[in-house]
């Protein structure tokens, strides 16, 4: 009766959750996270539930087929969901039908060569077996391509790994005592209802919380970004320089604006689109040139800002000598046109900075020593001067490069 009434709620869980993470899909519009998979992973398990209610024990009836069928797609529509979650753009239905199309078959070879007991202890092995598997994915996520989740995972894997142990243990009780095993109001069969039950409770809000975190983490990474070269934007960039001085407060870091030469030019000649796609240009190869670690971001219009960290005055003008001299260097192909463009920077450093409240007056600096950059000439390296005109170190000057003018 007890087991009765578990299995009862447990479907009411199930079947409200799946509404739920159903109506969750319809909100996230092109991606729904997995929450599509999961309702139907829900649903298929509640209809499990349902057919084992109508059937009352154990049978042999196409009902009972179907019921297996249906409790073990549930966990592979999980998985699918998972991967879905993940990024993994993985097919639903047809893997599903498949999967209960060689299931059902497997049901009945089972049944007419080994008898009943085979059959369910089939079922409850190949759960076992699937969560076991659910579970070591899990901990392999933790480690790898779901770090920034890792707590969540690991609360998943020790559920699940509950889950897959209680299958384990009702294959061997089916293997030692047979389908008596099975009644409902024995001791085993209400640990694994109430078990449930708890499942279905706890994992549907848990996986709601991962869409909640991962819609989160997605708005703070656009909200810190530049939408077109997908640089840090001023925001991002201040947020970085924080959380880097929180950790290394000891440490020191220099602002180098970098500016493209003559970039209104580029713009008359070419059009606003290639305008775009040299700043796109820029963006790659300050990047590529900076050291792991720098930030690298775009402010506004054709002015990058790199923040060298932890570097002395020295390493920070041969860091910014390092991407004038690459973004020299680089070709521009440009659609339909016979020569590629080439483009110059200047860029202007500031003095060190030791905390994020000093970022503003290193961006002054900076901008002051660019300043003085464009009208030596551009295409050049400037530090900061103080008004006695001191520089940033003692054999650090400014450096020029060979081609004067920017080339448009
Ligand atoms: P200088 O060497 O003195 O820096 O000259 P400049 O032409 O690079 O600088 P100026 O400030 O005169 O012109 C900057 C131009 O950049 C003007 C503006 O139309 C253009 N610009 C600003 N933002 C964007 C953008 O997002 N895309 C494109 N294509 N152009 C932009
Ligand atoms: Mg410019
Ligand atoms: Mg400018």
């Amino acid at each position: 009766m007890v087991a009765t009434i578990l299995v009862g709620m447990l479907c009411a869980h199930l079947l409200c959750f799946a509404v739920m993470f159903l109506l969750i899909s319809k909100r996230l519009h092109g991606k729904k996270m997995g929450m599509d998979a999961f309702a139907v992973g829900n649903f298929l398990l509640s209809l499990a539930y349902v057919l084992q209610l109508l059937e009352g024990g154990v049978s042999w009836s196409p009902m009972s087929v179907l019921n297996h069928t249906l409790t073990l797609a549930s966990p592979v529509a999980y998985w699918i969901g998972g991967m879905r979650f993940f990024g993994y753009s993985v097919p639903l239905l047809r893997p599903l039908f498949a999967f209960a199309a060689a299931y059902s078959v497997a049901q009945f070879m089972v049944h007419s060569t080994l008898g009943p007991v085979a059959r369910y202890a089939m079922l409850s092995g190949f759960a076992a077996l699937m969560f076991l598997c659910m579970t070591a994915a899990v901990i392999y996520g933790a480690r790898t391509f779901a770090k920034d989740l890792r707590s969540e995972m690991i609360f998943f894997a020790v559920l699940i790994s509950g889950i897959c142990v209680l299958n384990a243990l009702k294959f061997v009780k089916l293997l030692d005592n047979g389908l008596d095993a099975l009644q409902m109001d024995r001791n085993f069969q209400l640990v694994f209802y109430v078990y449930m039950s708890f499942l279905a409770t706890v994992l549907p809000p848990s996986m709601v919380w991962l869409v909640l975190r991962r819609l989160n983490d997605e708005l703070r990474g656009l909200a810190a970004r530049d939408p077109l070269t997908r640089l840090l934007n001023r925001r991002g960039l201040s947020e970085a320089v924080q959380l880097y001085f929180n950790v290394h407060k000891s440490q020191h870091a220099h602002v180098l604006i970098v500016d493209v030469d003559h970039f209104k030019r580029i713009n008359d000649a070419h059009g606003h689109q290639i305008g775009d796609a040299v700043l796109c240009d820029v963006a790659e190869v300050l990047q590529a040139s900076a050291r792991r670690g720098d930030l690298v971001s775009r402010l506004g219009g054709e002015e990058f800002v790199v923040v060298s960290l932890g570097t002395d005055d020295s390493g920070a003008i041969q860091l910014a000598e390092r991407l004038r001299a690459a973004v020299e260097q680089q070709t521009i192909k440009i659609p339909g046109a016979d020569e590629p463009l080439r483009c110059t920077v200047t860029i202007g450093v500031s003095h060190r900075l030791a905390n994020q409240s000093a970022l503003e007056d290193s961006l002054r600096q900076a901008d002051v020593a660019l300043y003085r950059g464009k009208t030596a000439g551009r295409n050049r390296v400037e530090s900061f001067q103080h008004a006695d005109g001191s520089e940033l170190g003692p054999s650090v000057r400014s450096s020029m490069a060979t081609q004067p003018e920017a080339i448009a």
